[in-house]
């Protein structure tokens, strides 16, 4: 097949991974874009939104301008097979090619839970009313969402009191040295934020997730914590519940889709599978996102040009960056000097060595560089350019 002889993608979900997908392929094909949402969500920048109003309009950002020749289409699919996909509103479009992307759910604030971008504002509005009038929260879930909303909810109040109640024996569990853990404890601490590793409650506290209204709730050990809102900082559900027969051999028991190293279902030659939806080993982040993506589009290039030969993903090393607040956190980057230019990583040493910081022989990078990668913009700058609303 020529290249010039344009072929339907369909891609199912504008994400992260989905919206960078889309605009790869954008010049060589028909790509169609299928999307519940009004606009697209920033989520790594949902508990900013929650806490500081500016972001709350800046975590929306408006599609019209993604695809020059591709559509948007505002709908949702509701069963997909190997060649076509249906919507909720009934339509059907068929498609040479299939990108599945549509990401997982996550208890709000970290993701907003409704399509219509005005609905969700006023969520987030009415939920910072809350949280402004409450003296005390607790936060359920010691991993990056818990840590990041207790860094951005003590920098807008400092004098609040913030509890973080986790399960785990330590803060954010996972592949990453104890020297990062204990660099974002310290911060925690200085923050006046409480943390109470290996703890669960006896139950739920009687009051909705982030609704106002002062209650006490019973820890394991019987110790009894009051607080006036709370938050469910844990839950994160792949969602894959549209695969048709034909697709469904591929669903894992927790909703993840078994993939080959070129991201196509197994046993599928002409539907790929990308992002947080995916059982590839690794974390699930909107950079492994978009770096599926960036296979994918490859990948339906080379088949589109008659090629059978798919470049293969290899995941990253496992980093993070965690904010807490614009200015606080750390990050975890092994092999960071592959991704910054000689100038800068001189630069970087330099700064850290002046400061008698050791973090940075564990390859753990400090608040203030933590804020200059993430902490201060949240990346909004980036993808509204990749939404060409920059
Ligand atoms: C608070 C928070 C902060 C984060 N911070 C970072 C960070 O700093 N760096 C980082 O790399 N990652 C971060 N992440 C993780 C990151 O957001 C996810 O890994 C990323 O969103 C995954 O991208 P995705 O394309 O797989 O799915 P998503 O971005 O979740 O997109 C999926 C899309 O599919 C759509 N969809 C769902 N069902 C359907 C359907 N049936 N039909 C059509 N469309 C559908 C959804 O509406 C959504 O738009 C953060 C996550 C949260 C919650």
């Amino acid at each position: 097949m020529s290249t010039t002889m344009r072929t339907t993608v369909a891609v199912v979900g504008g994400g992260y991974g989905g919206i960078a997908l889309a605009k790869e392929l954008d010049d060589v094909t028909d790509v169609v874009l299928i999307e519940p949402r009004d606009t697209f969500v920033h989520n790594v920048a949902a508990l900013r939104g929650l806490t500081d109003p500016r972001w709350t309009d800046r975590m929306f950002i408006p599609y019209d301008r993604l695809l020059s020749r591709g559509r948007v289409i505002r709908d949702k699919a509701v069963r997909v097979d190997a060649t076509s996909v249906t919507l909720a509103s009934g339509t059907r479009i068929e498609a040479a090619y299939i990108v599945l992307a549509t990401g997982s759910s996550y208890p709000f604030p970290a993701k907003a839970g409704v399509a219509d971008s005005a609905t969700a504002k006023e969520r987030y509005h009415a939920t910072r009313k809350a949280l402004a009038d409450a003296d005390s929260v607790l936060l359920l879930g010691g991993g990056p969402v818990g840590l990041e909303l207790a860094g951005e909810i003590t920098s807008v109040w400092p004098d609040k009191a913030v509890t973080i109640v986790t399960r785990d024996d330590d803060i954010v569990p996972g592949g990453y040295p104890d020297e990062f853990r204990a660099e974002l404890r310290r911060q925690l601490d200085a923050m006046g934020v409480r943390v109470l590793p290996g703890a669960h409650l006896r139950e739920e506290p009687p009051t909705g997730a982030g609704e106002a209204g002062t209650f006490t709730a019973t820890l394991q050990t019987g110790e009894r914590l009051t607080a006036d809102v709370w938050f469910r900082c844990f839950g994160a559900s792949p969602v894959t519940g549209y695969l048709a027969e034909d697709l469904a051999a591929s669903r894992r028991e927790n909703g993840r889709l078994d993939v080959t190293a070129d991201l196509r279902l197994t046993g599928q030659q002409r539907v790929f599978a990308l992002g947080d939806i995916t059982a590839v080993p690794e974390a699930k982040q909107a950079g492994a996102a978009t770096g599926h993506a960036a296979v994918i589009a490859a990948g339906i290039r080379t088949l589109l040009d008659g090629g059978d030969e798919l470049a293969a993903y290899r995941p990253g090393p496992p980093g993070i960056v965690l904010p807490l607040g614009p200015g606080g956190g750390a990050t975890y980057a092994p092999g960071w000097e592959d991704h910054v230019d000689a100038e800068t990583a001189a630069h970087i040493r330099r700064h850290s060595a002046d400061r008698g910081d050791t973090l940075l022989q564990l390859d753990i990078l400090n608040a203030e560089m933590t804020s200059q990668l993430k902490g201060a913009d949240l990346m909004v700058g980036e993808y509204a350019d990749l939404l060409g609303q920059g």
